[in-house]
């Protein structure tokens, strides 16, 4: 938009909820968010390209309406080269290609920055784990051209029905948000990472297989890494290797929190006679247990529940054809005090774990890593104690772990008349077609 100035709203705007323009080296930019730290988050993702790093960070004011963010766009003068720390004969190390350990390789790798990823497993995964991804990982997959093969792959949810027992008592639309962006994808994690790993392919990386990484000891300029019994010379490290991380071990860092005491189970079922495609159902018990039943393929569905066997749990049962993997887990609400320092960091569940109610792990792993890859790059893991990646995810993660524990709460409530009050308000308010709007940004975009 030519002659915009600082603070202005773009009036061109593409989408909705995220608009641009510019003006000679300055782009401005609107993001409607529901808060301002995430509005910026986004505008920065969304201003992000190429391999060159803009020297000036970009200034944003908020108010109300959203974000407005001033991006000078990169010249001959203000482009800074990719971190000069980053030697170009020695990589950067990601431990482990879980959806975490990709995303960062993917990041890297898509600007040039030369990186190898270790995965001690001997191929790729078969586990389906995570399912949801959130509009916020999305926007983080779309930057790196993964999000349009998701998308493709994925089964959107259409609407969430909540039951209490085998009434429904309330259900919502989730594909009413007049941005189509802002949307809920389910697809087995094994598929999301083939698509990232395929996405990594086309930049010329693989991953490596069969190799575990044993010890890392750093040095001044460079971390000396022990992996299936050779030495291995990288400039960073990043822990993407989950709960049991050896990086995080290095680092000395614990998983501090606590585990829930009972198990939870999960079950990957056919069912074609289940329900319409895209329905995500939850259903309340009534002694306060409940299972979540989430489609992730027009007649493939997903059951998790906060007790053993999740399909003996339910309250109504699913005409099961096929039962692809059943399996029972035990659920950790921890994170990490620091996520690192000078050259090694972690990443994705070796960071935090917390319980599935609200899909958000691998999403917020996808996060750290986008995030991680951003700072590498220019030159800012630390920096200043407000600025550095370890508070600010950290701060993050305290977000998701403090939204998920809220949400886990929700649904453990016992029948009885609170439990009905708030069904019936929702049931009411989901009839309402604005609040449904309102209650579905909110779900998806935190
Ligand atoms: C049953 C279940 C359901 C879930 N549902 C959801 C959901 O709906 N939505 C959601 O967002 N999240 C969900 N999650 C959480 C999600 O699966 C995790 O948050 C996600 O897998 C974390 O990704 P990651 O890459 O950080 O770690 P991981 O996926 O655990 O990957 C770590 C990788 O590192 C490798 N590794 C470990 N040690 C080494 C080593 N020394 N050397 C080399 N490689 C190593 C491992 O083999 C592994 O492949 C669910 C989890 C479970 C168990």
């Amino acid at each position: 938009m030519a002659g915009a100035r600082d603070g202005d709203i773009c009036r061109h705007a593409a989408r909705s909820r995220l608009g641009a323009c510019g003006a000679g080296n300055a782009r401005y930019a609107l993001c409607a968010c529901e808060s301002a730290d995430r509005g910026r988050q986004r505008l920065r993702r969304f201003f992000r390209s190429g391999n060159e790093t803009q020297r000036s960070a970009a200034t944003a004011r908020s108010n109300r309406l959203g974000s407005i963010l001033r991006w000078e766009m990169p010249t001959a003068k203000n482009v800074v080269p990719v971190n000069t720390r980053i030697p170009m004969d020695t990589p950067v190390l990601i431990v482990g290609a879980g959806p975490t350990g990709l995303t960062a390789a993917l990041e890297l790798a898509r600007r040039n920055v030369p990186v190898r990823i270790i995965e001690r497993r001997d191929g790729p995964s078969i586990l389906s784990r995570a399912v949801g991804i959130m509009p916020w990982a999305m926007d983080i997959l779309d930057a790196s051209g993964a999000g349009p093969l998701v998308r493709e792959a994925s089964q959107p949810t259409r609407r969430l029905e909540v039951w209490s027992g085998s009434r429904r008592a309330a259900s919502l639309r989730m594909d009413v948000d007049p941005d189509p962006h802002v949307r809920l994808f389910c697809l087995p994690q094994n598929e999301t990472e083939t698509i990232l790993a395929s996405r990594l392919s086309a930049h010329g990386v693989t991953v490596d297989y069969g190799q575990r990484l044993d010890s890392i000891e750093e040095t001044e300029d460079a971390v000396r890494s022990t992996i299936n019994g050779s030495i291995h010379m990288a400039s960073y490290v990043l822990g993407a290797d989950g709960v049991r991380s050896a990086v995080r071990a290095h680092l000395g860092q614990e998983l501090r929190g606590f585990d829930l005491q009972s198990k939870w189970s999960i079950a990957d079922v056919d069912a074609p006679e289940w329900s319409e495609p895209g329905v995500f159902r939850v259903f309340l018990r009534d002694d306060g247990e409940a299972i979540f039943v989430i489609p992730i393929g027009p007649t493939r569905f997903r059951a998790v529940a906060s007790v053993p066997d999740a399909l003996a749990a339910m309250p109504v049962p699913i005409p099961v054809t096929r039962v692809h993997r059943e399996g029972d887990f035990i659920i950790g609400i921890r994170q990490v005090g620091s996520y690192g320092r000078r050259r090694v960091w972690l990443a994705g569940d070796a960071a935090h774990t917390h319980s599935p109610v609200g899909g958000r792990g691998m999403n917020l792993g996808i996060e750290d890593a986008a995030e991680w890859a951003e700072r590498l790059i220019g030159d800012r893991l630390e920096r200043g104690i407000d600025e550095g990646y370890s508070v600010s995810r950290h701060v993050r993660g305290q977000e998701i772990i403090a939204f998920t524990e809220r949400a886990r709460r929700l649904v453990a409530r016992r029948a009885g008349l609170g439990r009905s009050l708030a069904l019936n308000a929702l049931g009411t308010l989901g009839n309402m077609a604005p609040l449904n709007r309102a209650i579905a940004r909110r779900m998806l975009l935190t």
